[in-house]
């Protein structure tokens, strides 16, 4: 099992707008050995077991062990004991997206009542796995309580590549259809990168598109859409009012759909960027220079309260399904970040459930108002 905590996220997700692989099980048990396998600088190894022994086999990370941790890294660092019992404020994305929503909700029947045009949102769903259905039903429902009108296809898994070309150029055409999401994975046969380059950039509500990438990376160019995880990240920051100006910024995680587009946004904010990823030799003391921290890893509770700066902003977009017997489903959610113990650092954390999960919906219906919008010239 231990081996299952080292698999890639990369399947985890069907699109930005989804929470975890529900479907395909991958739920993650926690053990001293993975906690074990988190690299760590040599200079705090003598912490290594009181670390290694602070998680147990739940995932739950014990403070008393924690708390020695900290005392010893707060002494020889020489930074303030109180640290230790300080509690970060949570970033409460469940009611940021609730707020988001409303107030789009606001925008649509504006659009509605002055120029009579209602967003459209069209998703090509293709095969029968269980999450992305759940995915698809939870899009449509946000969709519908905003008053976006959604307009859904379901191929067969068995389908052509060609079938859902068609499909996607007949929503290309169609001026009600604003955004055209393509819900990820597809089959094992189908050409991703042929399919989501076929939706045009006007509609590309993901914000994949690498044109839209390009911008992003570029000074001076606008993207027309933002991938909606990183930019659902950067909006929390905002509405939680944190400086991130002149901020030294460490982003773990480098995938296309969340770190390398959280990292191009923070550079555009005029935050000092790092990147970590797997390959990385010390991502324990970069990630703690950092004042702000977005992780979007896929391995739960990896970023322990010892990599946290005191004082930063973390948020964490890692959503790791563990085994857990008392829950009726025999498995909860957990973030990248050691919730426990990096909330008595921090001054601020996002929480796994309820902290950029919502976000990320929220964020897609956006941006498919900002299409409708767009498509009409409507300010
Ligand atoms: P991904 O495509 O698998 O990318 C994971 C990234 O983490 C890769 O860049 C990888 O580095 C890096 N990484 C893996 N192990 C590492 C380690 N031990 N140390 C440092 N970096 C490591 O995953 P993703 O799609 O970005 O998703 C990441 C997490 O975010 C998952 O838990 C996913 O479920 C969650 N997620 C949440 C939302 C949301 O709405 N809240 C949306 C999307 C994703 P390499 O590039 O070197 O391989």
């Amino acid at each position: 099992m231990a081996a299952a905590a080292t698999t890639s996220a990369s399947t985890a997700f069907s699109s930005t707008t989804d929470c975890c692989n529900q479907g395909a099980k991958r739920v993650f048990r926690i053990t001293a050995l993975q906690v074990a396998s988190t690299r760590r600088p040599s200079a705090f190894k003598s912490v290594r077991t009181i670390n290694t022994n602070a998680c147990t086999t739940d995932s739950r990370c014990s403070f008393s062990g924690f708390t020695k941790m900290w005392s010893y890294l707060s002494h020889s660092a020489g930074s303030a004991a109180a640290t230790i019992t300080a509690s970060a404020k949570i970033i409460d994305g469940k009611s940021v997206a609730k707020e988001i929503r409303d107030e789009i909700a606001i925008e649509i029947s504006r659009m509605k009542e002055s120029i009579g045009v209602v967003p459209g949102l069209a998703v090509i769903l293709v095969g029968d796995r269980k999450d992305s259905a759940t995915y698809v039903r939870n899009k449509k429902k946000s969709c519908e309580s905003v008053g976006i009108k959604s307009y859904e296809v379901h191929l067969a898994e068995d389908s052509s590549e060609q079938e859902v070309l068609k499909y996607i150029s007949g929503f290309n055409d169609d001026p009600s259809v604003h955004g055209i999401l393509v819900q990820l994975p597809l089959p094992s046969h189908m050409n991703e990168q042929n399919v989501l380059n076929a939706v045009c950039i006007e509609k590309d509500v993901d914000g994949f598109n690498p044109l839209n990438i390009g911008r992003l990376a570029m000074r001076g160019r606008e993207p027309l859409f933002v991938p909606c995880t990183p930019k659902g990240c950067i909006e929390l920051l905002r509405r939680y009012g944190v400086a991130i100006k002149g901020k030294r910024a460490v982003v773990i995680g480098r995938s296309n759909i969340v770190g390398m587009p959280a990292a191009l946004l923070l550079q555009r904010e005029d935050a000092t960027v790092t990147i970590v990823h797997s390959r990385t030799k010390n991502p324990e003391e970069i990630t703690r220079e950092a004042d702000i921290v977005i992780s979007a890893v896929g391995q739960p509770n990896m970023v322990r309260g010892s990599w946290i700066k005191p004082g930063s902003v973390v948020i964490d977009v890692g959503i790791n399904p563990v085994e857990d017997a008392k829950s009726p489903r025999g498995y909860r959610l957990v973030g990248d970040v050691c919730y426990e113990e990096a909330s008595q650092i921090a001054s601020a954390i996002t929480p796994v459930p309820g902290g950029v999960g919502p976000m990320t919906i929220a964020m897609l219906i956006l941006n498919t108002l900002v299409a409708a919008k767009r498509a009409n010239n409507f300010k």
